[in-house]
């Protein structure tokens, strides 16, 4: 088991964002967690990589309890994410991006540039040959040189899953990476999340995309005001009475 999520609420003053929610992510999936606008999808984001605390319950990671652990603690044991509004250096370069990543599992500053040691020296080539091989992976190496803001859409999405694997995470969180990208796009962001599991990364996704859903996860839990409303493969959510009612709809 990658990450348990046991038990968990979190309410903001009288609003109960997630209400005793619990699942488990076994290693290597692609895991989903859907439902309706305000169903509570990104508070557990925010609560795995503890960006506030639960109310209650525990988020424990290849058994080891990270509830209200720091989050810099819970990037260097092996979670990295994605927000749903990209955020990006957007006058930095597409690599000095990912470095920027890479970075918080390094000891050494990226930017120091004038005194720099052996050390830092070598710290930064290893963070620049990285950085360059994550481009690669997503497609951008070409594009290596352009400032963020002068990418295209699709490709500043893939840009910040590409720093979000600068740091090496074993479990990857993506908040919507499809939102705002045409067919073509989210065809190619597939091929690389299916790529990213394939190198053995356990993946968690939010995501509105329903086909590409079905098509990408293992297995769903859906969330709706709160709460856990179903759980199970894209077959088995697909033809769930109450998941239907209350979000896909029918056709
Ligand atoms: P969407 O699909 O629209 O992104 P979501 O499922 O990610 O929605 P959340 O953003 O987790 O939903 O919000 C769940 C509920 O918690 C909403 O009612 C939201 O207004 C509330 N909420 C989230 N963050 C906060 C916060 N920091 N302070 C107060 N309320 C919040």
């Amino acid at each position: 088991m990658v990450l348990e999520i046991r038990n968990v609420s979190k309410n903001f003053g009288g609003i109960h964002a997630l209400k005793d929610v619990s699942f488990q992510i076994q290693e290597g999936e692609i895991y989903g967690l859907i439902g309706p606008n305000g169903a509570g999808k990104t508070t557990m984001f925010n609560l795995i990589t503890n960006i506030f605390e639960p109310t209650s319950g525990q988020i424990v990671f290849n058994d080891s309890n990270i509830t209200g652990l720091k989050s810099y603690k819970i990037t260097e044991q092996g979670i990295c994410r994605t927000y749903q509004n990209i955020r990006l250096f957007s006058q930095m370069s597409a690599l000095k991006n990912v470095m920027v990543g890479g970075h918080c599992r390094s000891t050494s500053g990226v930017f120091s540039s004038v005194f720099r040691t052996k050390k830092q020296k070598r710290e930064e080539k290893a963070l620049t040959e990285k950085a360059e091989e994550l481009l690669d992976l997503v497609g951008l190496l070409e594009h290596k040189d352009a400032l963020a803001e002068n990418l295209a859409y699709g490709q500043q999405r893939r840009l910040e899953i590409a720093r979000a694997m600068a740091s090496n995470p074993k479990l990857l969180l993506l908040d919507e990476p499809a939102a705002g990208m045409n067919e073509k796009e989210t065809d190619s962001l597939y091929d690389l999340i299916k790529l990213i599991q394939s190198k053995g990364i356990t993946v968690l996704i939010i995501e509105h995309d329903m086909p590409l859903v079905m098509k990408l996860c293992d297995r769903i839990t859906v969330l709706n005001f709160g709460e856990k409303l179903a759980e199970g493969t894209p077959y088995e959510i697909q033809n769930n009475e109450a998941v239907i009612e209350a979000y896909l709809g029918r056709e």
